[in-house]
C-alpha cells in the first residue's frame, strides 16, 4: 500500500519542452472535446448493437487495445481529452490517490459492461440472423459528436462527471475509478508482455539518483516510481539501467523531465 501524505501532493507545472509540447496537445484535445466525445462513447455500441452496427468507437476501443501491447497506454497520456481535463484539474486539487483501493471500481463496471455488449450482439445476430456490420459514423451527423442539443447535454454530464470526480478525490481520479477505456489498455500492455513483444517502457540509472523523489511528487497517475526504481535496481548492479514497466504509467514523462539527475528515460525494446 502507498504511503499518500501531503508532501506528495505537489504537482505544479513541469518546464521543459516535451512538458510544453504535450501541454499544447491537452489544449487542443480539450477543445476537441465536442467533436471526439463520441469516438470513445461507451453507450453507442450498446445502441449500434441492438441494431446489428458495429459503432465506430468499438474500433476505438480495439485500436487501443492493439497498440497498447507495443505503445502501452501513451494514449492517455498524450491524446486523450478526458485524460487531459484532469491534468488540468490537478493543479485544483493536486491529492496524490491511493490506486490500489481505488481501482477495483473500473474494473467492477466495466466487465459488466463488455458482458453487456456481447450478449446485445447475440441477440441481434441470432434475431436479426444477419452479420453484423461496421458504420463508423454510427449516430455521428458529419462525423461531430455535438451537432444536436442532446448531444450537448451528453457532452456537459460527461464533463462535468471527469470534473467532479478529479476535483473531488484527486489527481486523474477518473482515469482509476471510471475510465472504460483503461482497462482495454492495461489487458494489451500485459499481454504485450507475456508474448514479450518489444514495447515502450521507462528506464531508470539510479547511479545518479540523489533520492529527492520529486520524480514520484509530480506523477499524475500517482505512481512513487522513485521508489520504484530504487527497488528494481537494489536488486541488481547500480550501474545498470533497469527497465520499469507500470500498469497504470501513461508515459508523460513528467518524471523523466523534473529529475535534476536524468535518471529516467523512455526506452523502447523487449520488456522482459
Ligand atoms: S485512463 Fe481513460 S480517461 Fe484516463 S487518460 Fe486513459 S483513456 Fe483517458
Ligand atoms: S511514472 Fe513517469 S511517465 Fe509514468 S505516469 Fe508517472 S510521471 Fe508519467
Amino acid at each position: 500500500m502507498e504511503n499518500i501524505n501531503k508532501e506528495n501532493d505537489t504537482y505544479g507545472v513541469v518546464s521543459a519542452k516535451r512538458q510544453n509540447i504535450r501541454i499544447i496537445l491537452m489544449i487542443i484535445w480539450v477543445i476537441l472535446m465536442p467533436i471526439t466525445l463520441f469516438y470513445y462513447s461507451p453507450y453507442l455500441p450498446f445502441l449500434g448493437l441492438a441494431e446489428g452496427i458495429i459503432a465506430g468507437s468499438i474500433f476505438v476501443f480495439i485500436t487501443q487495445f492493439l497498440l497498447s501491447i507495443v505503445f502501452g497506454r501513451v494514449f492517455c497520456g498524450w491524446i486523450c481529452p478526458a485524460g487531459a481535463v484532469q491534468e488540468f484539474t490537478s493543479l485544483v486539487n493536486p491529492s496524490k490517490v491511493n490506486r490500489s483501493k481505488m481501482q477495483w471500481i473500473k474494473y467492477v463496471l466495466w466487465l459488466p459492461w463488455l458482458a453487456a455488449w456481447v450478449s446485445i450482439a447475440l441477440s441481434a445476430l441470432r434475431i436479426r440472423e444477419i452479420p453484423l456490420k461496421p458504420e463508423l459514423f454510427y449516430n455521428l451527423e458529419d462525423g461531430i459528436s455535438v451537432s444536436r442539443p442532446e448531444a450537448y447535454i451528453i457532452y456537459l454530464l460527461v464533463l462535468t462527471l471527469i470534473l467532479t470526480i478529479s476535483i473531488i478525490l484527486g489527481r486523474r481520479s477518473f482515469c482509476h475509478t471510471t475510465c472504460w477505456m483503461a482497462p482495454f489498455m492495461v489487458l494489451g500492455q500485459k499481454l504485450g508482455r507475456i508474448l514479450r513483444f518489444p514495447g515502450i517502457h521507462i528506464r531508470s540509472n539510479q547511479m545518479n539518483c540523489i533520492s529527492c523523489d520529486l520524480c514520484s511528487k509530480v506523477c499524475p497517475m500517482s505512481i512513487n516510481i522513485g521508489k520504484l526504481a530504487n527497488s528494481l535496481n537494489s536488486q541488481k548492479d547500480k550501474n545498470i539501467k533497469v527497465k520499469i514497466i507500470h500498469h497504470d504509467c501513461i508515459f508523460c514523462m513528467r518524471c523523466a523531465d523534473v529529475c535534476p539527475g536524468k535518471v529516467l528515460s523512455v526506452g523502447f525494446g523487449c520488456k522482459n
